[in-house]
């Protein structure tokens, strides 16, 4: 169980003094000078070495990411900032930019730096309306301390711009992001070339998730051996869990990576609804990815490689639990049904695929399809996964996946109770 003490984020639930002042007493902006003194590549190099891996869902190792970034350049670099969250059951980017934002000004200050970026904005989901005026608090705040913008304590200038989106989730994707911060239609790019090479307005730049900003400044004021002491080799560190659904308590909450997925349940939820016998299933790492069964998640501990074996992922660490009540094949219908909604229909097989796997899913559901269907349903969220310009595809493949090899025998039955009905009508 993490200690106190070695928690990160201090004030996630807004239980204390939000402002500048109240973040400096809980040590943020504390030796940031100091770090931008010891120059760009110290602070990648610690950052490599603590072993951070992107907290948005892929988990790529965030220093050798920034790392990617030209030293010498006549273009300008930038950071952007993915505080799109919109993920289905993902929320713990919502509680930085209310409670702990200051952590995240920092973080970036010190990213833009390592990577020789004077400019950062932050892109903000479309429903995150309270979030974003907290953060532009928080940014004003810094501004009017002289923490960042121009001539700056720090010595580098740097400043950060706040951007709204406007509720679309492809605009997550970090191509697609960068299309809508230049004002076009929020498509993902095709890669390459990658945003490192040509990113924002064609220059040099690096996309990254609120946490693992946020948590740079912590990184380097405690030392890389100690975020690299906790957690697993290869998934280090502490992370925000978000856990919702048939639990007693859902909430979101710090722990070490790879805590067991039954600690963290008991532990800060007060366990699932009507006890563990009762569950059902769980998605581990928000909507795009494939569920996992009750024996599994009673087993699996929560990082990359653990989830990554049973065929699912960590995600953004948001743990969608459902009990014995849910209909799971209604459950992943509504989320091919998000994917379909939300699929910027650029390439045919996720713009044909997400509607045609949720038609599929509703007669499914209903009990109305041939047993002979469920095969063809996988065949075709292969055909989607690993064809598509962006992850959207796959995400909407990887759920419908989960469904056939772990809840076949649930379509089965619900096929076979419908035939059973409607011959039986036939026959009075
Ligand atoms: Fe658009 Fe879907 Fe293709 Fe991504 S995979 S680019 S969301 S059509």
């Amino acid at each position: 169980m993490l200690h106190d003490r070695d928690r990160i984020f201090r004030n996630i639930y807004g239980l204390h003094d939000v402002s500048l002042k109240g973040a400096m007493s809980r040590g943020v902006w504390d030796g940031t000078k100091f770090f931008i003194d010891k120059g760009h590549d110290y602070i990648i190099d610690e950052v490599k070495k603590s072993g951070l891996r992107g907290r948005g869902g892929a988990g790529f190792p965030t220093g050798l990411k920034w790392s990617f970034m030209p030293k010498a350049d006549v273009r300008p670099s930038y950071l952007v900032i993915n505080a799109d969250e919109s993920e289905p059951g993902s929320c713990k980017d919502r509680e930085i930019l209310r409670h702990d934002a200051h952590l995240m000004i920092e973080g970036a200050l010190l990213a833009s730096f390592a990577m020789r970026a004077h400019t950062c904005y932050v892109y903000v989901r479309g429903e995150y309306i309270r979030e974003r005026e907290a953060l532009q608090r928080a940014i004003d705040e810094a501004y009017d301390a002289k923490l960042i913008g121009k001539n700056n304590v720090h010595g580098w200038d740097f400043d950060i711009f706040v951007h709204h989106g406007a509720g679309a989730y492809i605009c997550g994707e970090e191509t697609a992001m960068l299309e809508s911060l230049e004002g076009k239609k929020g498509q993902p790019r095709l890669k390459p070339p990658f945003p490192a090479n040509v990113g924002l307005y064609g220059a040099p730049t690096t996309i990254n998730n609120v946490e693992s900003i946020a948590v740079a400044g912590e990184i380097l004021r405690r030392g890389s051996a100690w975020f690299a002491a906790l957690g697993k080799p290869n998934n280090t560190g502490t992370k925000l869990f978000q856990i919702s659904g048939h639990v007693e308590r859902p909430c979101v909450v710090e722990e070490e990576m790879g805590i067991p997925l039954k600690e963290l349940i008991d532990r800060h939820c007060g366990g699932i609804r009507g006890g563990w016998d009762n569950l059902l299933a769980v998605i581990p790492g928000g909507s795009s990815v494939r569920c996992i069964t009750a024996e599994q998640a009673e087993a699996v501990t929560m990082d990359f490689d653990a989830l990554g074996k049973l065929g699912s992922g960590l995600g953004t660490a948001a743990v969608i639990v459902m009990d014995k009540s849910t209909d799971i094949i209604g459950a992943i219908r509504r989320i091919a049904y998000f994917y379909k909604h939300e699929s910027c229909g650029q390439c045919t097989p996720c713009r044909e695929g997400t509607g045609w796997m949720w038609r599929v899913l509703e007669r499914m559901e209903r009990g109305e399809a041939e047993k002979r269907e469920i095969d063809l349903l996988f065949d075709v969220t292969k055909q989607v996964e690993g064809h598509t310009i962006c992850a959207l595809g796959d995400a909407a493949a990887w759920p419908v996946q989960g469904l056939i090899n772990n809840f076949r025998s649930v379509i089965e039955a619900r096929i076979d109770d419908y035939q059973a009905k409607h011959s039986r009508m036939a026959a009075e």
